[in-house]
């Protein structure tokens, strides 16, 4: 990959297809579930304790912007093909 590199010599950085600026990076948002344990305190109230936040939800990462917000990719390789610039989609 070194190679390769070298032999584009600048890379160019990828533009938001949303907004049109140069990103080198994404936000990605990772959803889990929180999980806390209910139950009814001495009073009669509702008492949650936390208990874990690993737990991975069954829908995936989403990747947004950094500049704009909008959602860019919901595929981890997608959006790991769009940041090295390498993206199928030419928008000319
Ligand atoms: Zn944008």
């Amino acid at each position: 990959m070194v190679y390769e590199e070298e032999m584009l010599g600048v890379i160019n950085m990828p533009k938001s297809p949303k907004c049109g600026k140069e990103i080198n990076y994404l936000r990605d948002f990772s959803p889990v579930w929180q999980e806390y344990k209910l139950t009814i305190d001495k009073n009669g109230d509702a008492d949650y304790e936390f208990v874990d936040n690993t737990t991975s939800m069954d829908f995936g990462d989403i990747y947004e912007c950094p500049e704009c917000g909008e959602v860019l990719f919901t595929d981890e390789e997608e959006a790991v093909k769009f940041l090295r610039g390498k993206t199928s989609e030419k928008g000319e």
